[in-house]
């Protein structure tokens, strides 16, 4: 038996799941309650759907409810509508520097 590591959301620390830590029912989790608060995380009284989703959580956070996305989502999106590729993108970053 061993323990399973995991980064937390919000600041990439790495945890253990022995540990004291946060989830969320999206798969979202964190270190420590701070972090988690942080990311808006809540425990939802009447239960939250989340768009596209048939079952209610009994957690909701900021991702969930679609508040915020990760930075690697939100990238994607913005290469997509620049029509640029990553390495475009690579490319006027270094000529920026
Ligand atoms: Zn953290
Ligand atoms: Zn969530």
């Amino acid at each position: 038996m061993g323990v399973d590591w995991y980064a937390c959301s919000k600041c990439n620390d790495a945890y253990c799941d022995a540990g004291d830590y946060v989830s969320c029912e999206c798969g979202e989790s964190w270190c420590s309650d701070e972090c988690a608060e942080e990311d808006k995380f809540q425990n939802e009284e009447d239960g939250f759907t989340p768009i596209g989703s048939e079952w209610s959580q009994d957690t909701s956070c900021k991702y969930c409810r679609k508040e915020d996305f990760d930075s690697e989502t939100l990238l994607e999106f913005l290469l997509k509508e620049l029509k640029m590729s990553r390495k475009e993108l690579i490319k006027q970053y270094k000529e920026s520097e």
